[in-house]
């Protein structure tokens, strides 16, 4: 598939070369898109920049009808973008079409909400006085994304953005640019105005220079790791630009003696082992209540012991390749270093790299302690360590132990400790007994180092919505 930029209305195959997109599952190179840098990324801008004049002047009437078609295009044509999808990035295929109906749901759920980005008139307290409030589009949005979700996480900035009257210029992550090429294709097709969307493939560190000081963009909207989010915060703070960072996770499952264990073992295995343990929410470190360790290592070992793993594009396989060889030397890295601190392996522990195909087998560890790498860092692939706690207390405690505040877990049947324990964890999104807490509805965003704003629901449309008070003497 050859993938090309789409500025001003125009496909463009113009940049420094290409670059080429493999399949993670076989190794072999599944197509390219242009190699772009500041050029392209100038003129994307210029051209979000004059398109925003007039659509900036269209009713949120005229904007929810475009996204719609957009929404309803998407549909129709989810299993090829699925596999695209899984194709440049290795999801298993039933996971892709999950992940295409919902981007979908972030695009009708913003173009509904947006009509309802009401102002206020409040009561002043002089005569004569009358005080507005306005929310207005921010301006030129640009977006950078990461591979992991290549069409959700595009999605979930770019329908509020619409929605809002803002235009947007999107980079897709260099690994899976190609499923946002087809996407883009189909919002052609929905009859956006030209200059209104843009995408832009190529360098990262050139494309991200112009994003953060181009004087005509106003918000830049990052998803992707914790380390990139701080540079790209650095490089705007001269234009002050505003930002919406939703970066790196951590994230703990707490399981306590008094919970359903079946919904404990199907709710871990859902937030451990989606995409390959690749997903920002994933739970990283599970907590199990002395008690019942014994008995919750065993049965997430049977049911870790059942799942496929092959090429996402086969029957029934559930669990892909890792996206590279650094993702499946970190899952080798953290297994090794937890087993040389006592760890031990109930299942897996070992798996394939072979012809630039990396297949790592979805892994139980018992024994873990708070000092392995495992419970320090997001491993971003299929490992889940499981460590024992005495009390509430301790496991908050241990829970909250990290840089990271973007999702947590945790299953008991009581409410006074499910209480105690969500409002004591310093994550911006919690799952009670829900191992797949993300919806359009809600607002998705981490605390501490993962992140700044919130993505989904109203938040995730004020994101992008400027606040005008207008005080007017009569
Ligand atoms: P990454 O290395 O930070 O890359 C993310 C995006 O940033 C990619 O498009 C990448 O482009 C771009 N980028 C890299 N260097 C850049 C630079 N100097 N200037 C501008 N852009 C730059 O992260 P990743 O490995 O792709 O994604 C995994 C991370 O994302 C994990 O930490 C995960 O937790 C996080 N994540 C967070 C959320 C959330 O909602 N909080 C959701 C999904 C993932 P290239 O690909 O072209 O290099």
């Amino acid at each position: 598939m050859e993938g090309k930029n789409y500025i001003n209305g125009e496909w463009s195959t113009a940049g420094d070369g290409v670059i080429e997109v493999m399949n993670p599952a076989t190794g072999e190179k599944f197509g390219t898109v242009p190699n772009g840098g500041e050029t392209e990324a100038s003129a994307a801008v210029d051209a979000a920049a004059e398109a925003f004049k007039s659509w900036s002047k269209t009713t949120v009437y005229e904007r929810a009808s475009l996204l719609m078609k957009w929404h309803d295009l998407l549909l129709e044509n989810k299993q090829e973008v699925a596999e695209i999808m899984t194709k440049e990035m290795g999801k298993p295929l039933a996971e892709a079409v999950g992940e295409i109906e919902y981007s979908a749901s972030f695009i009708s759920w913003f173009a509904e909400e947006a009509k309802r980005s009401n102002g206020r008139l409040i009561p002043a307290s002089k005569e004569g006085k009358r005080i507005q409030v306005l929310k207005q589009p921010v301006g030129v949005v640009v977006s950078i994304t990461p591979w992991n979700f290549p069409a959700a996480m595009m999605a979930r900035k770019m329908a509020p953005a619409l929605a809002a009257g803002c235009t947007f210029v999107a980079k897709p992550a260099k690994l899976t640019p190609l499923t946002a090429v087809r996407m883009y294709e189909l919002a052609e097709e929905a009859g956006f105005p030209k200059g209104v969307i843009n995408l832009v493939t190529g360098s990262a560190s050139k494309i991200g220079r112009v994003f953060t000081s181009h004087p005509a963009v106003r918000k830049l909207t990052f998803t992707g790791s914790t380390e990139i989010g701080k540079e790209l915060m650095k490089q705007s703070a001269d234009s002050m630009l505003n930002l919406s960072l939703e970066l790196g996770g951590h994230a703990p499952i707490i399981v306590c003696e008094d919970a359903n264990m079946d919904l404990a073992v199907e709710g871990v295995m859902a937030s451990k082992f989606r995409n390959a343990g690749q997903t920002c929410v994933c739970g990283n470190r599970i907590y199990v209540q002395r008690s019942i360790v014994e008995e919750f290592s065993q049965r997430l070992q049977e049911a870790t012991a059942k799942l496929k793993v092959g090429n996402g594009m086969d029957e029934g396989v559930q669990i892909g390749p890792l996206v590279d060889q650094d993702g499946y030397e970190k899952s080798a890295r953290h297994v090794q270093d937890a087993v040389d601190k006592g760890a031990k392996v109930l299942v897996g522990g070992d798996g394939r790299a072979e012809n630039g195909a990396f297949f790592y087998n979805p892994t139980v560890l018992i024994n873990a302690t708070q000092d392995m790498l495992v419970m320090n860092e997001e491993t971003f692939g299929p490992v889940a360590p499981i460590m024992a706690f005495d009390t509430d207390e301790e496991a908050v405690r241990l829970a909250n132990d990290t840089r990271f505040g973007l999702a947590a877990y945790f299953f008991t049947d009581s409410l006074t400790r499910g209480t105690y324990i969500a409002e004591n964890l310093e994550y911006g999104i919690v799952g009670w007994n829900d191992g797949a807490p993300s919806s359009a509805q809600a607002p998705f965003g981490g605390m501490k180092e993962s992140g700044i704003g919130r993505e989904g629901g109203q938040e995730g449309l004020d994101a992008f919505l400027e606040t005008k008070y207008i005080s007017i003497k009569l």
